[in-house]
C-alpha cells in the first residue's frame, strides 16, 4: 500500500515543495513526486498540513464500536456549572474509589448501573471549549446548557447556545436551582423556546431536564438524557489501530513532569508509543485511569492521564501515534518552527497595527502577562483577554504560564511594561508582591473571567480615557 507524492498533494491540495519539506522533517526522502510513500507516512504528512484531514487509511472494514460520549457543560456565571459539576462528579467513579484523583484534571467518567458511562469535561464555561475549538479539538459531542430557573435566560446562556450550535453539537438543558422557592423552570422552557431552541415537548429534539446541583435532586434523569442523546447520535469509535487523541488538560507534577490528561477520539493508545503532542513529543511511560490506576491501553472516550511528554502541552493539542522518536522528535522540531513563525508574524502585524489606524490615531497596547492554575485555563483567559482586541486596543499577551506568580513574572513584567493576571490561584509571595509594588506592576487576581475582562477593560480605558 502506498501513494506517489503528486497523489498526496492533490488529496490535501498542497504543493509539492511544501509536502516535500515536511516529509525531510518527518525523516522520508524520496526522490521523485512519483515515488510511493507509504500511507501511514501520508498520514502523517496530511495531517501535518492540515488541521481536519480525513484519515486516508480506509475505515471500512475497521471493527467499529460504540463509544461513550463527551459532554460539556457550559451556561451564564453563578447559573451552577461548577456546582453541578462537582455533584456529578461525586457520582462518577474516581469518586466511589478510595485513591482516586481528586486534583483537577480536565475530565471524569460516570458509570451509569446498566454498563453505559459519560465522560465530562470539567472545564466549565464556552471559552475553555471555544478555545479546545480554536485549535481543531473537537472534543465535545454533548453540550450541557445550564440555566437557572430563578434567573433565566442570561447574556452568556446565549452565548453558549451559539457556541454549541456553531460546533453543530446538540444541547441538553439543565434547569438548574429548582430547589430554591423563587424558581419558575416554566419561564425558562419559554425563554429557551422564544431564542429559537426546540425544545422536546413542543415537539422538538432538546431535552430539558429540571436539577437542583446542591439537592442533588434529578442528576440521573440529567445523566438519562445525556445517554439518550447520545444513542440517537449513534456515536461509534474504531477501537483497534493506532490512536488519534486530545489534551484536555495539561500540568507539572514537581516528580512526574508534565502529566496529560488526554480523551482518545479513535483507537487505543498503548504504553511505550511515540507519540507528538502539539508542538511537544515524547513516549508514553504511563497510561493511568481517572482512578490512578496504572492501565496498558486506553480506548474511545477514555480520560486518561498519560506521562512521558517532554515539555507542556496545551488544550486542545492533538496527540498522533509515530513509529520511531527520531519521527516523534523531527515532527516536534517542525511544529515549533512554524509555530514561532507564526508567533513572530503575528507579532509584527501588531507593531504594525499599534503604529497607528486610519485615522492616525495610536492604537493603545495592553501588554499581559497571564498565569493560571491549569493550562486549560490559562488558554481560556488568554482567549477571553483578546476578546478586547479592537482597532483601537491592541492587548499584547507576552506570557503565559502555569502556577503562581513568580519573582521572573515580576521581572519580565518590569523588562515590558506589562500587567499580570493570575486566575484561579493562590496569592503570590509577599516578597513577590512587594517587589512587584517596588516597580508599580499591577497585578489582577480573579476567579471569574467576566469579571477579569471588567477590571482590564478598566485599566484599558485609564491608559487612554479616549477609549469605549
Ligand atoms: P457557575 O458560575 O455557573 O459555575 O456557578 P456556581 O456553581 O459557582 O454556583 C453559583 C452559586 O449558585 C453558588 O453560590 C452555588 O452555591 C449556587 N447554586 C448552584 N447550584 C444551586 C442549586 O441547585 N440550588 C441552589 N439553591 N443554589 C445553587
Amino acid at each position: 500500500e502506498g501513494m506517489a507524492l503528486v497523489e498526496l498533494a492533490k488529496r490535501t491540495g498542497e504543493g509539492i515543495a511544501s509536502l516535500q519539506n515536511i516529509l525531510v522533517n518527518v525523516g522520508e526522502k524520496v526522490d521523485s513526486e512519483f515515488d510511493p510513500i507509504s500511507i501511514d507516512v501520508a498520514e502523517l504528512v496530511a495531517m501535518e498540513v492540515g488541521a481536519n484531514v480525513r484519515r486516508l487509511h480506509s475505515e471500512e472494514g475497521a471493527k467499529l464500536e460504540r463509544r461513550p460520549p463527551v459532554v460539556t457543560v457550559m451556561g451564564h456565571v453563578d447559573h451552577g456549572k461548577t456546582s453541578l459539576l462537582d455533584a456529578l462528579r461525586q457520582t462518577s467513579v474516581a469518586a466511589k474509589e478510595a485513591g482516586g484523583i481528586t486534583q483537577h484534571v480536565g475530565a471524569f467518567v460516570v458509570a451509569m448501573p446498566s454498563g453505559a458511562s459519560i465522560t465530562f469535561l470539567d472545564t466549565p464555561g464556552h471559552a475553555a471549549f471555544s478555545a479546545m475549538r480554536a485549535r481543531g479539538a473537537a472534543v465535545t459531542d454533548i453540550v450541557v446548557l445550564v440555566v437557572a430557573a430563578d434567573d433565566g435566560v442570561m447574556p452568556q446562556t446565549l452565548e453558549a447556545m451559539a457556541h454549541a450550535k456553531a460546533a453543530n453539537v446538540p444541547i441538553v438543558v439543565a434547569i438548574n436551582k429548582c430547589d430554591k422557592p423563587s424558581a419558575d423552570p416554566e419561564k425558562v422552557r419559554i425563554q429557551l423556546c422564544s431564542e429559537g431552541l426546540s425544545l422536546e415537548e413542543m415537539g422538538g429534539d432538546v431535552q430539558v431536564v429540571e436539577v437542583s446541583a446542591t439537592n442533588k435532586i434529578g442528576l440521573d434523569k440529567l445523566e438519562e438524557a445525556l445517554l439518550l442523546q447520545a444513542e440517537l447520535m449513534d456515536l461509534k469509535a474504531r477501537v483497534d489501530g493506532p490512536a488519534h487523541a486530545y489534551v484536555v488538560e495539561a500540568r507539572l507534577d514537581r516528580g512526574r513532569g508534565p502529566l496529560a490528561t488526554a480523551i482518545v477520539r479513535s483507537g487505543t493508545l498503548v504504553c511505550g508509543q511515540h507519540i507528538v503532542v502539539g508542538a511537544e513529543w515524547g513516549r508514553i511511560r504511563a497510561i493511568r485511569d481517572m482512578m490512578g490506576k496504572v492501565t496498558e491501553l486506553a480506548g474511545p472516550a477514555m480520560p486518561v492521564e498519560i506521562e512521558g511528554i517532554r515539555g507542556l502541552p496545551m488544550a486542545g493539542d492533538d496527540i498522533t501515534v509515530v513509529d520511531s522518536e527520531e519521527r516523534a522528535r523531527m515532527l516536534s522540531v517542525g511544529r515549533k518552527k512554524r509555530l514561532e513563525e507564526e508567533r513572530l508574524k503575528n507579532l509584527n502585524e501588531g507593531r504594525m497595527e499599534t503604529s497607528g489606524t486610519d485615522e492616525g490615531t495610536e492604537r493603545v497596547e495592553m501588554p499581559i502577562i497571564v498565569k493560571a492554575d491549569v493550562q486549560g485555563t490559562v488558554q481560556a483567559v488568554t482567549d477571553a483577554l483578546k476578546s478586547l482586541n479592537s482597532p483601537q486596543v491592541f492587548v499584547n499577551i507576552v506570557h503565559t504560564g502555569v502556577g503562581p506568580i513568580s519573582q521572573s513574572d515580576v521581572d519580565l513584567a518590569q523588562a515590558c511594561g506589562a500587567c499580570i493576571v493570575g486566575f484561579n490561584i493562590r496569592n503570590p509571595l509577599s516578597s513577590v508582591i512587594q517587589a512587584a509594588n517596588r516597580a508599580s506592576i499591577k497585578i489582577r487576581q480573579h476567579r471569574v473571567i467576566y469579571h477579569l475582562l471588567e477590571d482590564i477593560g478598566d485599566l484599558i480605558v485609564n491608559k487612554a480615557p479616549g477609549i469605549n
